[in-house]
């Protein structure tokens, strides 16, 4: 079954996402999803002066051969760009590989390895008690693992401290550029142990914590993180320090049990190897849109299965419904599945994707529609222009640049 047109859309009900239309001589459509957070543009391009005219032609059912051809064939492989424009060809070509089939992606990926997908949702406050109110919330919600984040006493901005579904603050500040935050190691440490104190002491002893740096600790500042949490049991700790620096695990595993996370960044099984093989995490969290799609995130998931490394996978805002559905499909068919971020997605998202995943009991679930069970109306895309937004950017009290 031939491809005969493959187009981008871009849109931006509530936040901008870049999806990739594939269409088949049949005229059956597959959808993936090429959304780069902050760089949106630049995959849009990729995909459309570089990787569309190359799908013209070729076999819709040869998702291992198009992948292959796309990462050797470019000569320059890796990178977010390039890995989430592949991602978008690959997750596209599995929904029309169901369409074919009659079958949701999950069962062609070796069918249910579970009832449902566990999630965690993102509770925050501005204070310690507005946290506590937004925990209780999400476990009156039924979630059985929540995110806790709570603005840091003395800052003006704290990471994961915003709207329910927004999550991160990133509306332009000034004309069009970034908003700039402000960063204070000793005031995070100091308090941090005491929201999760104060969170465990509400809530009891099983409901699963979990909690995300944001890549702005040093090895040795990340262990004493860990190991200032270990009374309170966190289900993980999430980008203790910046994740290019695989070995700096190590130091961070020489001095703490608190279980660790990694990978939102990550673009390939070669920026996770050591990470995997040393046992140095215990959750990888890579995304299918930016680790080349379901074919690649699978092989990462199964070397992670061989070293006892469990899934973890991305799942804010910033991913299109496209790629939440893709991630449920392969979290429901892994062997070693540990948890999904579920962040929801701002309105009027649904006015242009419609979706079959539901969620029950804490439980989520893709559905059994042909494919990813996910469509794009375009007329309603066409809606909501793109608009240029950026993450903020970081900085110490004393002007210097940080992570964000
Ligand atoms: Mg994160």
């Amino acid at each position: 079954m031939k491809i005969t047109a493959a187009d981008v859309i871009v849109t931006c009900p509530g936040r901008n996402y870049v999806t990739l239309k594939i269409t088949t001589e049949d005229g059956l459509v597959g959808w993936g999803d090429a959304t780069l957070n902050g760089r949106e543009l630049a995959v849009a391009s990729y995909l459309r002066d570089h990787v569309c005219p190359l799908l013209i032609g070729r076999n819709a059912t040869r998702i291992t051969d198009t992948w292959q051809y796309l990462y050797r064939g470019a000569y320059w492989r890796r990178g977010p760009v390039t890995m989430t424009a592949i991602a978008a060809v690959d997750v596209a070509l599995w929904d029309i590989l169901g369409k074919i089939s009659g079958l949701p992606v999950y069962r062609l990926l070796g069918g249910a390895a579970r009832e449902g997908v566990t999630v965690y949702g993102h509770a925050n406050g501005s204070t310690i008690e507005e946290l506590l109110t937004d925990v209780a919330h999400y476990r009156d919600q039924g979630y059985r693992a929540i995110r806790v984040q709570a603005a840091v006493p003395g800052l003006d901005s704290t990471y994961g401290i915003g709207g329910k579904s927004a999550g991160h603050t990133y509306e332009p500040a000034d004309g069009e550029q970034p908003t700039e935050n402000v960063w204070d190691t000793a005031a995070y440490l100091d308090f941090v142990p005491k929201m999760v104190a104060a969170v465990r002491d509400e809530f009891g002893p099983t409901v699963r914590l979990l909690h995300d740096v944001h890549h702005r600790l040093s090895p040795i500042e990340a262990g004493q993180l860990g190991k200032s949490l270990e009374p309170y049991r966190m289900f993980w700790i999430e980008d203790s320090t910046p994740a290019e620096d695989q070995s700096a695990f190590r130091t961070i595993r020489q001095h703490t049990t608190t279980p660790l996370a990694v990978g939102e960044v990550f673009n390939s099984v070669y920026d996770c190897n050591q990470l995997i093989t040393e046992r140095l995490i215990d959750y990888i969290r890579t995304s299918v849109s930016h680790t080349g799609g379901i074919t690649h995130l699978r092989d990462v998931f199964a070397l992670a299965n061989v070293y006892g490394v469990r899934s973890g996978s991305h799942g804010a805002g910033d991913l299109s419904p496209v790629s939440f559905a893709s991630a449920l499909h392969l979290d429901m068919a892994i062997p070693n599945f540990g948890i999904q971020e579920y962040m929801g997605h701002l309105d009027p998202w649904r006015e242009v994707f419609s979706v079959g995943y539901t969620m029950h009991d804490g439980l989520m679930h893709p559905g059994d529609a042909p494919g990813l069970g996910v469509e794009l109306d375009e007329q309603a895309a066409a809606r909501y222009p793109y608009q240029p937004q950026y993450l903020p950017v970081n900085r110490l009290t004393d002007g210097s640049m940080w992570d964000w």
